[in-house]
Formats: C-alpha cells, sequence, structure tokens
C-alpha cells in the first residue's frame, strides 16, 4: 500500500506576506509532503492587498519551495482543512502575545474536529518580532521595510502606497 501523503494547511491573512512567514512556511514545507496555504479575505482586517493580490505575492516568494499551493478560503478552517485533505494545521507562534489566542482556537478547533492537529514552528529568532501589521504601519509613516519582507513585497508595498 502507498503511504498515505501528508498535507498541512498554513492559514492567515498574509496582508503582506513577511521574512517570519516565509521562514514558517519553509520550516513547515519540511514536515509535510504537499503545504497548502490558505489565504482568507478578512475584511474586516481591511486589508491593503486584495485576496487574489496576496495570493500572486505568496506564490511569487514561494516558487522555489517544492510542494506548495496557495488557496483562498473564506469558511471555518477545520472545514477548509479536511476538504483539503489536510492531517495537521501550522501556525506560527511569536511571544507570548500569540499564545492566548492561538491556545484558545487550537483548543476549540480540537473539539471541532479532533482528527487535525495544530502544530506551532518558531520562525528564526530575529524573524519572530516580525508581523503584517507592524510592516504596513511602518511602511506608512515611510520607515524602510527591507528587513521584514522581501524586496519585491516591499516594492509592492510602496506602490500601493504611492497610488493613495
Ligand atoms: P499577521 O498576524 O502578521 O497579520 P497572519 O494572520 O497572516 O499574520 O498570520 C498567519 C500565521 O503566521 C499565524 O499563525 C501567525 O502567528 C504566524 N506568523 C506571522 N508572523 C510571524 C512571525 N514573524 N513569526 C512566526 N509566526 C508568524
Amino acid at each position: 500500500m502507498a503511504p498515505r501523503e501528508r498535507i498541512g494547511v498554513y492559514p492567515g491573512t498574509f496582508d503582506p506576506i513577511t521574512l517570519g512567514h516565509l521562514d514558517i512556511i519553509r520550516r513547515g514545507a519540511h514536515l509535510v509532503d504537499r503545504l497548502v496555504i490558505g489565504v482568507t479575505n478578512n475584511p474586516a482586517k481591511s486589508p491593503m492587498f486584495s485576496v487574489e493580490e496576496r495570493m500572486a505575492m505568496i506564490r511569487r516568494e514561494v516558487a522555489d519551495v517544492a510542494g506548495i499551493e496557495v488557496v483562498e478560503f473564506d469558511s471555518l478552517l477545520m472545514d477548509f482543512a479536511e476538504r483539503e485533505g489536510a492531517g495537521l494545521i501550522l501556525r506560527g507562534l511569536r511571544a507570548v502575545a500569540d499564545f492566548e489566542y492561538e491556545y484558545q482556537m487550537a483548543g476549540m478547533n480540537q473539539q471541532l474536529n479532533d482528527r487535525i492537529e495544530t502544530v506551532f514552528l518558531m520562525a528564526d529568532v530575529c524573524l519572530q518580532p516580525i508581523a503584517s501589521r507592524l510592516v504596513k504601519e511602518i511602511a506608512c509613516y515611510g520607515g524602510k521595510i527591507d528587513k521584514f519582507v522581501t524586496a519585491a513585497v516591499a516594492a509592492d508595498v510602496a506602490a500601493r502606497l504611492a497610488r493613495k
């Protein structure tokens, strides 16, 4: 019998994708055969980039990583993971600030579907403080964001701000 493919889902808003996200993706890709990056539209967060733009940026940034798929989703995370045939959900854990929310979400998701495990990964220490929200805030005030995102993403952010 052929071994079952291990599929993981990495959900997020990715507005925009940062070096922290990319580090988690690279680490996560080693753990599964196929990693599905689930991009939520999340209009409540008033994103800087449309979900299509965010997906295109992610695809461009992970073009060299094998076994990655980028998919939009706007359903319950556990339903999305089930639909994709995933056995695990990857989340990045930053400082204590993330813990409370992630702990609660993982606990409730466990109640919703006990067959799918949530796995927490830590990004490289120097990438841990990075958050998309702060990247946008720094860029809005004219600060440099090239330590937090790739050059191509920094250019996308600059172009978006110039349009405003
Ligand atoms: P953000 O909170 O930056 O808007 P997302 O909603 O896109 O990010 O986050 C998707 C996932 O990536 C979450 O699990 C989040 O904790 C994780 N993540 C985001 N930035 C980092 C980072 N710098 N290091 C580790 N994990 C991260």
